[in-house]
């Protein structure tokens, strides 16, 4: 009845125009022994969206990364949907369904349970650019930035092969229209169609095919790594923001060390952030600075591998604190105070990382406070460890001052006083800090010389540091 009344409804809407199948071909049907996807890894809330558009009579599948991962047997982390249905039509469908986008419409399900609430992001089968074209000038512009297609269309215009299978839970059966279950199979990265071609109508790509190859472990095809070394500047054309929601992505996609090697391997390091450009170009010169990184990037890699959460701001404080610190030191070396000098390298180390791709501002405040709160761990009087393991973020400056330790960059007795510090209780951080009287820790910058010219300036005052 419902279901009935549903489709009714949907009709009334005036379909908007879908393109002409293309020649895409068929795809291959790919039945459960083969592929042998667990269901069980299945979102139960991908499956309720699909369920109920094929129960109104559209074709609906999930589709994209989320088949990928589960054809590797892993959970994937999201989920979306592809369908025929077209964005209205979707909308109908859910209580809790948003229309997102203007020029690519899709539609956000989001549904309610315990823990965090898990969105479904739903997008109508999306026609060939070169496809498109003809509707641009008869259609206006709605129409020119929604132009629907058959599914061998939507497939043809995804990126990977293995990116573009279709997977329907009601029958457990896989729609392979690019032999990406083939490509998994031989664990190759493909990209569908004219590699070079594809390149240039998103050098975002190029970065995606990085990515991917980390996370999968898979070998990027001949032909598909092959023009990567000559149009990698295209990456320059790119606007900043959608840069760094990739870079952002690989750093967080749990393989960011091997994906930075990859990076580096296929040459498209340069200008994405300037600490890669002198960290993987000058090797074992900056030793310590790439200890530094590597040891935050596995250290990163391992939360997300464990679902922990990770700060973007507290990982961009770590990419580019040996760009920092170099310039603290610099400054230091000037004759600069040591809370000036650390406040001018900041502002340094930000204005270069901006020439080449800006991050985001929220995350930039982030890393300004975890970066200006590393002298405050050197300074260990009076009631002043008392009051700054309190602060609100005081965890985030305590992590990456330990991580400083690991390195020895910073005496990791320091690291261990501040370990134990906010282990005991008051009796035991008096004895802590009557220990600390005879100690020195080491500084980055030479606070001893500063010391004898300006014996005020050699402890930072508390504003400055916060
Ligand atoms: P992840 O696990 O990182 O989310 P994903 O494959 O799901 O990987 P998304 O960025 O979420 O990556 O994109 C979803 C799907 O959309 C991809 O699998 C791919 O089919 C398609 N896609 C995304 N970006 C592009 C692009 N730049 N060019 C072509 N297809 C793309
Ligand atoms: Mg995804």
């Amino acid at each position: 009845m419902i279901t009935k009344f549903i489709k009714r409804i949907l009709r009334r809407d005036p379909m908007v125009k879908h393109t002409q199948a293309n020649n895409t071909g068929a795809p291959k049907r790919i039945p459960k022994k083969a592929h042998r996807i667990d269901p069980h890894l299945l979102s139960k809330n991908a499956v309720k969206v699909t369920h109920a558009l094929q129960q109104a009579g559209f074709e609906a599948f999930i589709v994209g990364g989320a088949v990928r991962d589960l054809a590797l047997g892993i959970s994937p982390k999201d989920f979306d949907v592809a369908t025929n249905a077209t964005p209205d039509q979707v909308q109908r469908l859910f209580r809790k369904a948003r229309l997102i986008g203007r020029r690519f419409q899709i539609v956000h399900v989001t549904f309610f349970g315990k823990g965090h609430p898990e969105i479904i992001e739903v997008s109508t089968f999306r026609a060939l650019l070169d496809n498109a074209g003809d509707h641009v000038a008869e259609s206006g512009r709605i129409l020119r930035d929604n132009v629907w297609g058959s599914q061998g269309e939507d497939a043809a215009r995804r990126d990977f092969t293995i990116n573009a299978m279709y997977y329907d839970p009601s029958s457990e059966t896989v729609l392979d229209y690019h032999g990406g279950m083939a490509d998994m199979q031989k664990k190759t990265l493909r990209m569908i169609g004219d590699p070079a071609k594809r390149y240039r109508e998103d050098p975002v790509r190029m970065l995606r095919a990085v990515r991917f190859a980390a996370k999968t472990g898979f070998e990027l095809d001949g032909a598909t790594r092959a023009p990567i070394a000559k149009l990698g500047k295209l990456l320059n054309d790119v606007p900043s923001a959608r840069l760094f929601d990739e870079i952002l992505k690989l750093l967080m996609s749990g393989y960011s060390w091997a994906a930075i090697q990859g990076l580096k391997d296929a040459g498209l390091h340069h200008g994405l952030l300037p600490l890669l450009d002198h960290i993987l170009d000058t090797g074992a010169d900056s030793k310590g600075a790439n200890d530094f990184v590597k040891l935050a990037l596995a250290n990163t890699d391992e939360r997300i591998q464990s679902g922990k959460s990770v700060s973007a701001g507290f990982l961009f404080a770590t990419l580019l604190w040996p760009d920092l610190l170099k310039n603290w030191k610099a400054n230091s070396a000037k004759g600069m105070a040591n809370i000036p000098a650390l406040h001018d390298a900041m502002d340094d180390t930000i204005a270069t990382q901006s020439s080449g791709m800006t991050i985001q501002r929220r995350f930039e405040s982030d890393m300004r406070e975890i970066w200006s709160m590393q002298p405050r761990f050197e300074r260990r009087v009076g009631r002043y460890p008392y009051r700054f393991i309190e602060s609100p973020r005081f965890r985030a400056g305590y992590d990456f001052m330990l991580l400083r330790c690991a390195t020895e960059e910073l005496n990791p007795a320091i690291g261990q006083w501040w370990t134990d510090f906010i282990a005991t209780d008051v009796t035991g951080q008096d004895k802590l800090m009557a220990g600390v009287k005879n100690e020195s820790g080491s500084s980055p910058s030479p606070a001893k010389r500063r010391r004898r010219r300006k014996p005020k300036a050699a402890v930072p005052p508390e504003s400055a540091a916060s």
